[in-house]
């Protein structure tokens, strides 16, 4: 059995993007069962109001490292280089798998309340992030960071690298096939080609998804171009990464004949604007990438960098900024960042059958407030939600048909435990 939400506007891309006002949507078990302006039987379901609401399909965070909340305002205003090796891998390199945990579920409780059903993350101790998602309800495409130490020609013994792979078969369609792991090298600078190559084998023999940085600030670029004589992507091209399907995080710098490469592989751009301006890396050329038909997706990045986990500031941030670097301003139209944070996000992660408020699709939906101040009038709903719309308009929240949140009340996590315990280790690690 399952519940109907009556009388509500939806929003949704099929095709094309839908404005639904007045409809009744129903979920059967994990799926959308009805959408339409009849009204199905109501016997034994569960029935939510649904006026002066919009329903929209959970926001997908498609690049994030959820345990470094932990790390949030411990270290700003610094460059990337900086920032990363003077701070983040010093203090990384004392977090334990329970800091890990801790720090997952500090991220979830944020990306929940915010909207945001869906993640793609990169850290390590992977298996505790993995059990923070079960227990979540959220679903995520989840990996296991890897830097190589010594330049090697054969990684079969790889510490790491056998450590994604045991990751991969513990928990890959794990929660109901809410986890998928996929691998992650880090990034050209923190990993030999032959390590890239290693990790491309392994993720094509298991039929996983490779999760990566790329071309995030001009020193990687030119980096890159002086090492090896070509682009970040080039690169990675060569190596043959892109023949399995990937997911490239930030792209700031990528060229034109870059992005004809991406396209051709089909690598999902993931764009994450507030991380890439807080870091000055620069403005991703997101204009051009929608030209050539790319999939962009958005990602807040680690809350180290940003510094939350909030989609919303994320999409408009998308559909503003490349209208002032441009002076265009139809550069990102407010449908474009609203179609980047959810149905975009959830093909790039391999979610294929969510992202849409559709039936048959699986219920990953969230109920905001669109009758507060700040979306009135309602001259253009999508531009209200790109440009107006706040995480804490955010008022229910359901993954697969469950429900995970409602007006403030977490119905999967204890969110006193979890404050209490990253408080406690925080006092630990600082
Ligand atoms: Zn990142």
């Amino acid at each position: 059995m399952g519940f109907v939400i009556k009388n509500i506007t939806v929003v949704s891309y099929n095709d094309e993007l839908e404005i639904l006002e007045n409809v009744n949507v129903a979920v059967d078990g994990e799926k959308i069962a009805y959408l339409g302006t009849e009204m199905p039987d109501l016997s034994g379901y569960d029935v939510i109001n649904g006026e002066g609401k919009t329903l929209l399909p959970g926001l997908v965070n498609a690049h994030t490292h959820t345990p470094m909340t932990l790390l949030r305002s411990y270290a700003d205003d610094m460059a990337l280089h900086t920032w990363l090796y003077e701070h983040i891998f010093k203090i990384e390199a004392k977090m334990d798998s329970e800091d890990i945990y801790w720090g997952s579920q500090l991220a979830m409780l944020e990306m929940i309340a915010g909207g945001t059903t869906c993640f793609a993350d990169m850290y390590y101790f992977m298996d505790r992030v993995a059990e923070a998602t079960a227990q979540s309800g959220l679903k995520a495409l989840l990996s296991r960071g890897l830097i190589n130490g010594a330049v090697l020609d054969d990684y079969s013994n790889d510490e790491r690298l056998s450590e994604a792979i045991d990751l991969f078969k513990n928990w890959n369609g794990a929660a109901d096939g809410r986890i998928r792991i996929a691998f992650s090298p880090h990034a050209v600078y923190t990993c030999s080609p032959q390590y890239i190559a290693a990790i491309r084998d392994a993720a094509q023999k298991l039929g996983a998804y490779i999760h990566t940085h790329v071309d995030e600030t001009v020193k990687e670029h030119n980096d890159c171009v002086q090492q090896y004589g070509k682009t970040p992507v080039r690169h990675l091209y060569d190596i043959g990464l892109f023949d399995v399907p990937t997911i490239a995080a930030h792209c700031v710098h990528v060229t034109d004949r870059d992005m004809d490469r991406m396209k051709q592989k089909n690598v999902s751009f993931i764009h994450n604007p507030g991380s890439n301006l807080k870091l000055a890396s620069g403005i991703a050329p997101v204009p051009d990438a929608l030209k050539k038909g790319i999939n962009v997706a958005l990602g807040t990045d680690g809350a180290s960098s940003n510094n939350n986990l909030n989609m919303w500031e994320e999409m408009s941030l998308a559909a503003l900024i490349h209208k002032g670097k441009s002076l265009d301003p139809t550069a990102v139209k407010a449908e474009e960042a609203f179609k980047m944070a959810t149905v975009n996000g959830a093909e790039a992660l391999g979610f294929h059958d969510t992202g849409r408020i559709k039936e048959g699709y699986y219920a990953d939906m969230i109920i905001v407030n669109i009758s507060k101040p700040h979306y009135l009038p309602s001259h253009k709903l999508t531009s209200n939600l790109a440009y107006s719309a706040q995480a804490a308009d955010v008022e229910t929240v359901f993954v697969n048909g469950r429900m995970l949140y409602d007006k403030g009340d977490y119905k999967t996590l204890d969110r006193e435990k979890i404050i209490y315990n990253v408080n406690r280790v925080c006092s630990r690690l600082f």
